[in-house]
């Protein structure tokens, strides 16, 4: 005898990055920022008084808001603040989706008829279709060009498909491809129902779509993701937030929980954003880390794709020994990469760009394998 929902009795729950609690482990497989947050950031959370504990925090985080609206030049009503970027999928998904309606429960099809569901290009995030089972809602899934571009008629596939949301990764998970701002507003204006452009990565990219949110543009489904986990090294914090026109984030706004991020964290998370000067000096470093790795192993003869991440997407050199191989061994080693046993993904490494030490022991152990 089971309780839950046949939609959730089937879910194949997320598989998160393996996440060793030991330390001496080198992580690059997770996309951490190697380098620690800012020490105004652990500050900002020791000044928190009890008092403020206490009570309970702001409900929508207004003070953070506000901060992130000087930040990008819009007004804090463009802005809600999330426990993490995923809370934001998961709203998302919650506001703008809906569910699947029992008697039309099929598939079959390659752009089936979603039923007011969500639209992806694939491969991207893997969290994105286990959103859409948790919310029993149908996706269209539509795959990338095989320069890992987006198509140019992937709006108006999801448009056939009946999507009400629309997902893209820009940069994109897992091969750092870079879509240029004008294709993703092509796609903003061609598609009928809400486009989540998520810039987890955008730190490290160097452009970002927030242009397309300018009242000029008269584009009035757009939403931006953002993280702290990634460029202000503060994934333990758990802090995200989307920007976007004021009545999609007063729409997101209303189906949030009530305290969805907590005191510590809006404090720590205002402080972050206020020092740019320190996070900019660690999207620099990685930058440079960045190239200098994939200057190394192209040398090794393995092909790595262009990246505007923190992160690396690389096949080695074929079977020699194969990548899930070189993955084990890494492993074994204290190494974590990522390795994807999925269509188009099965010969390659996504590895995330470490601090100079850590590339270095990285690059060391490659050569002990590949020998
Ligand atoms: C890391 C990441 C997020 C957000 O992660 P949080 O830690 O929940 O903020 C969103 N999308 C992609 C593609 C990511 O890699």
């Amino acid at each position: 005898m089971t309780f839950e929902r046949d939609n959730i009795k089937a879910l194949h729950a997320y598989t998160p990055g393996e996440q060793p609690q030991e330390t001496g482990v080198i992580k690059l497989n997770t996309n951490e920022n190697p380098y620690p947050p800012s020490p105004k950031v652990m500050a900002a959370i020791s000044a928190v008084l009890p008092e403020q504990l206490r009570k309970y925090p702001p409900p929508s985080a207004m003070k953070f808001r506000q901060a992130a609206a000087k930040l990008h030049g819009v007004s804090a009503e463009q802005i809600i603040a999330t426990n993490g970027g995923d809370e934001l999928l998961r709203l998302a998904f919650t506001v703008f989706c809906d569910p699947q309606k029992g008697d039309e429960k099929r598939g079959g099809f390659s752009y089936p008829r979603t039923q007011g569901g969500v639209g992806v290009a694939e491969p991207s995030y893997s969290l994105y279709p286990v959103l859409a089972d948790i919310h029993d809602s149908l996706i269209a899934r539509v795959p990338l060009n095989e320069d890992w571009s987006i198509p140019g008629d992937w709006a108006s596939k999801l448009n056939d498909a009946g999507c009400r949301l629309g997902l893209i990764v820009n940069p994109h998970a897992p091969s750092g491809h870079l879509e240029s701002v004008e294709s993703l507003e092509k796609q903003a204006r061609a598609f009928k129902g809400v486009l989540m452009i998520d810039e987890a990565y955008v730190d490290f990219a160097g452009q970002s779509a927030l242009g397309l949110l300018e009242e000029k543009r008269g584009l009035s489904n757009v939403i931006i993701l953002r993280t702290l986990s990634k460029g202000y090294s503060l994934a333990g914090l758990r802090f995200g937030y989307g920007i976007g026109h004021a009545p999609l984030i007063a729409a997101m706004n209303k189906a949030k929980d009530s305290y969805n991020t907590d005191m510590l964290s809006q404090a720590a998370a205002i402080a972050a954003l206020e020092d740019q000067e320190y996070a900019q000096g660690t999207w620099k470093k990685v930058l440079s880390e960045r190239a200098r790795l994939v200057g190394e192993l192209e040398k090794r003869g393995w092909t790595v794709l262009p990246s505007a991440s923190n992160f690396i997407l690389v096949t080695p050199v074929a079977g020699k020994p194969p990548a899930k191989k070189i993955y084990e061994s890494l492993k074994d080693a204290g190494i974590l990469v990522r390795y994807f046993d999925q269509d188009r993904l099965r010969d390659k490494l996504r590895i995330t760009v470490g601090d100079g030490a850590q590339n270095d022991r990285l690059l060391r152990h490659i050569d002990s394998i590949v020998g």
